[in-house]
């Protein structure tokens, strides 16, 4: 049987109805990733005996009547920053090679609570820190529409294996758009909940304050369904917010029963539309979602987001300021790689960080401890910390006006690979992603259509106010039904 477009939807089904038990499923992706694998790269590293192993105990139990979850057998892939006990987790960094983790992140305990197969481990730009995966210290993904492109970043790997066929569903984390952009880029969703509605414990930490972690999917209904899985408040991670339970995935159930759009209001920030360098093809295919998105009863209304242009500056000292002090324990005594060449205390730290950390993670670590060092402090990092303040501000008045805002996930569709160099070059594939991270609240990336001239996928971002994520999902839900292109299946056989 082919698993290649198998969403999480149709396979809890197909496990259900008895026509494919755990095993076969898990095989299919097995031969799957031994297919393309080769060509995508998408995985660190996976290991077959233990994926058997957990799919059989699921067999067994759906034998015993003892199903832990209706997704309980169905393979997830996570992304290599999430610990999952005696894996390795490497954050794609030389640095953590050979790093077990002892334990599991509680988005892992939560999956493993639901029965799912755990897969194996994405790859990802090293720390989660880049926009296209060239970052990593191990391999380069390609993306699975163009193996001349990049997947983007950082959870390109997790992106790429959904869009390749070698898996059901995967997690990846934003910091900065790094879910929603890599989705875009491969043309599956992708979710980046409310600030504190998943547990970061167990995620390897780039920048505390931003830092979520989210599905990456095959459709609207899985990301809502993958949410109510992994959504909680944790005593492990003070930051998780106390919540309902909230059921989205029967919601989009009910929903989608009448998929209509009437009297939402949906809001354009004209600061997005003004952007220089914002491609033709992406502005074709954002335009065409907006006129689905009114035949569906939506309306739209302008709206303004002032502080926009700062918030590129902002997201980077702020992200580097928390990523230098995040990455000062990666002293090559506690975890991971200890350069041979060390021959005392100090030559262990200055060795091994030196070996041990790619280019952009010394250049982010080195660029934090300039805008925490005292005399650029508040030049810096206590005025990033106020522009903040007024890019959530400008959220919170437009949200006065509309229940959720459209905007382009990116300005421009999967690039090719050396295309960005200039880092400058490659921080603007953020502009429109970082805002949301910087105010908590949460977005969606849906796939819309293809960019006329390279053919590649693009998606669009709905952004709601915080713990709004039925509003993603609904009206996510609504477009995804009435979109003209039904699937998107990169053409990789
Ligand atoms: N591309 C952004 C960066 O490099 C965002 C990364 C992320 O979301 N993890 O920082």
């Amino acid at each position: 049987m082919n698993c290649v477009s198998l969403s999480l939807r149709e396979a809890s089904e197909l496990l259900a109805s008895g026509r494919m038990t755990s095993v076969d499923m898990c095989r299919a992706f097995l031969d799957r990733i031994r297919k393309v694998e080769d060509r995508v790269h998408a995985l660190l590293n996976w290991k077959e005996e233990d994926i058997l192993r957990q799919a059989a105990e699921s067999d067994a139990r759906r034998a015993n009547g003892k199903l832990l979850s209706a997704f309980d057998g169905i393979p997830v892939t996570l992304k290599d920053n999430i610990c999952a006990s005696g894996q390795q987790c490497t954050c794609a960094s030389r640095i953590l090679e050979g790093f077990i983790s002892p334990y599991d992140a509680t988005v892992t305990e939560k999956l493993k609570k639901a029965g799912f197969v755990l897969l194996g481990r994405a790859n990802m730009d090293e720390f989660a820190m880049g926009s296209s995966c060239e970052n990593s210290a191990y391999q380069k993904t390609a993306n699975p529409w163009n193996l001349d492109c990049v997947p983007g970043g950082s959870s390109g790997g997790s992106a790429a294996s959904v869009a390749a066929g070698e898996t059901v569903i995967a997690l990846g984390s934003d910091t900065g758009g790094s879910i929603r952009q890599p989705a875009s880029f491969c043309g599956i969703v992708g979710l980046k909940p409310t600030y504190g509605r998943v547990s970061r414990y167990g995620l390897v930490a780039f920048a505390s304050s931003l830092d979520q972690i989210g599905p990456m999917s095959k459709s609207v209904y899985d990301a809502a369904a993958m949410l109510d899985v992994i959504a909680g408040q944790d005593p492990m991670d003070c930051t998780s917010l106390p919540q309902e339970k909230e059921n989205f995935a029967d919601d989009v159930e009910v929903f989608e029963k009448n998929p209509r759009l009437d009297g939402v209001k949906i809001g354009l920030p004209k600061e997005y539309f003004e952007l220089e360098g914002l491609s033709s093809g992406v502005k074709a295919v954002t335009e065409k979602a907006i006129e689905t998105l009114k035949k569906l009863g939506a309306e739209f209304v302008n709206i303004s987001l002032p502080h926009t242009r700062y918030s590129m500056a902002c997201y980077y000292i702020v992200a580097t300021a928390e990523a230098s002090a995040n990455l000062a324990r990666f002293d090559g005594i506690r975890y991971g790689y200890r350069s041979p060449r060390a021959t005392d205390i100090q030559s262990t730290y200055f060795l091994s960080r030196g070996e041990g950390f790619g280019m952009e993670v010394a250049r982010r670590i080195m660029l934090g401890t300039y805008v925490l060092s005292s005399g650029y402090y508040d030049a810096y990092y206590l005025k990033a910390q106020k522009v903040r303040t007024l890019l959530r501000r400008d959220f919170e008045e437009a949200y006065k006006k509309c229940d959720l805002i459209f905007t382009p996930v990116s300005p421009v569709p999967a690039f090719r690979f050396g295309e960005k160099a200039d880092p400058l070059q490659m921080y603007l594939s953020d502009v429109f992603t970082t805002a949301l991270n910087l105010s908590g609240d949460c977005g969606i990336s849906i796939p819309a259509g293809l960019d006329e001239t390279s053919g590649m996928p693009v998606g669009i971002q709905l952004m709601a106010p915080a713990m709004e994520e039925k509003r993603l999902f609904r009206t996510g839900r609504a477009f995804e039904l009435a979109r003209e292109q039904k699937e998107f299946l990169a053409p990789l056989d």
